[in-house]
């Protein structure tokens, strides 16, 4: 583990040889691995990983810096193609560090997995006999995944519910599984799908869906953080900031870009240590739905000191284990320089994250807007689209942003006349 800082200012003025020997000292990794930074994922092992393989697509990796949860620090590597995401993260936890950083906090790693069950005359009486083999039916489960029940995990609990439905009344059985490390939906199918002939048998009835559910609502993760007023700007930003959350608060239309914001920071971590980034996203905004309407993942006030408390509450299944995290070098090489030992502490990191993304998103509409800290990079892309190789990028770029006008055809004329 690392004991050292990720505070570092002006990381991104660095040449990347640089930035990759920061990382590389901060998170002790080899001269080989170092090296992957700049490979890509072979092609045998994407074969293997998915159907009609031609090639790979890669995505920039950055890595977000300044961060401190529960007093550790963390280098966070984040895979994403938008402009600005890493740079705001790293500043909103540079804010956050002054009072302390973030904490979190997450419950245990239980997943829930469906056995929808049909065709019964009598669902009350089917259900009543379903929890009287509650026992053998979890054994029967936990026989599925003798690692994980060696582990301490596996199926812990079995509930019934009863639904009403267009096609009339069915039952849903939900198993819940501890999953420990891993992110959970292979092992819960397995178990779904072995325990539907014995609750047809007990029933009488037809089971037909057999799937985990991405609404990890049992998986939470928390994180909280004071953000300070004088480094925002003073107590009017804070109050400033407030009233744009509010919206956000009970507004579907603002909370969907709201969570957005959230998500650009999660998602990208998530890729990056090579987890399931739909699951993610199918868990959290199902989760802000949960009381019927839609609102805000996050949560903000005003401490007595007037500094900005900021809060956010998602499920998060991510894995350590399976799936694509142990196949995908990059995967394995991001888990090593986050230094995280279980799912629930990256569980955490990506709460903290998502929950620093979100702040720097509303700070920055609720001040400048996000408009001028995207003009640099943006301007580059669109210098680029306009034919700008090497110095040019930069040149290009440049004036379109001190015209403010950062359009194509500009670009071309700038680039026209440089030629
Ligand atoms: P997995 O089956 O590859 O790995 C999990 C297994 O690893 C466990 O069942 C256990 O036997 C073993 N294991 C060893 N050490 C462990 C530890 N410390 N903690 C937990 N398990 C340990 O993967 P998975 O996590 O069950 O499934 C994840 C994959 O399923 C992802 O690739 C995801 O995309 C995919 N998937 C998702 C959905 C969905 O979200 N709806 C549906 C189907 C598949």
């Amino acid at each position: 583990m690392s004991n050292k800082s990720s505070k570092i200012s002006g990381f991104y003025k660095l040449p990347i040889e640089k930035r990759v020997e920061f990382v590389k000292d901060f998170a002790n990794l080899s001269d080989e691995e170092a090296k992957l930074f700049s490979s890509c994922l072979d092609i045998e092992t994407a074969d293997h990983m998915i159907e009609n393989v031609l090639g790979t697509f890669e995505l920039p990796l950055g890595v977000a810096v300044n961060f401190l949860i529960n007093g550790k620090d963390y280098l966070i590597p984040m895979a994403i193609e938008e402009t600005s995401v890493v740079a705001a993260a790293s500043n909103a936890a540079k804010i956050a560090r002054i009072q302390g950083g973030f904490k979190t906090e997450s419950s245990e790693s239980l997943m829930i997995g469906q056995i929808q069950l049909l065709r019964i005359d009598d669902v009350v009486d089917a259900a009543e006999k379903i929890i009287s083999y509650k026992q053998k039916l979890l054994n029967l489960a936990n026989d599925q995944d003798k690692i994980l029940t060696n582990l301490g995990g596996g199926a812990k609990d079995l509930e019934v519910r009863i639904l009403d439905t267009p096609i009339g009344k069915m039952i849903v059985v939900h198993i819940i599984v501890n999953v420990l490390d891993a992110m959970g939906a292979n092992a819960v199918n397995t178990m779904c799908e072995a325990l539907a002939p014995m609750i047809e048998e007990i029933t009488g009835g037809k089971t037909r869906l057999r799937i985990i559910s991405n609404l990890a609502d049992r998986r939470i993760v928390k994180a909280r953080a004071v953000f300070d007023k004088d480094k925002m700007g003073g107590e009017h930003v804070v109050d400033t900031f407030l009233e744009s959350y509010t919206l956000a608060a009970i507004d579907p239309y603002r909370a969907a870009t709201h969570n957005k914001g959230i998500m650009n920071g999660i998602d990208a971590l998530i890729i990056a240590t090579g987890n399931d980034f739909r699951a993610i996203e199918a868990g959290a905004h199902a989760y802000a739905a949960r009381n019927g309407n839609y609102t805000s993942l996050s949560k903000y006030y005003k401490d007595k000191n007037g500094n900005l408390v900021g809060e956010i509450e998602l499920p998060m299944a991510v894995g350590i284990i399976g799936g694509a995290a142990n196949i995908h070098p990059k995967a394995r090489l991001c888990r090593k320089i986050l230094g995280v030992k279980t799912a629930r502490e990256l569980a955490e990191v990506a709460a903290a994250l998502g929950l620093a993304q979100n702040f720097a998103a509303v700070f920055a509409l609720s001040t400048v807007g996000i408009q001028k800290g995207h003009m640099s990079l943006h301007a580059k892309n669109i210098a680029v689209m306009a034919g700008a190789i090497g110095d040019q990028i930069d040149i290009v770029a440049d004036r379109l942003v001190k015209e403010g006008k950062i359009k194509l055809d500009r670009a071309k004329e700038i680039l026209e006349e440089l030629k």
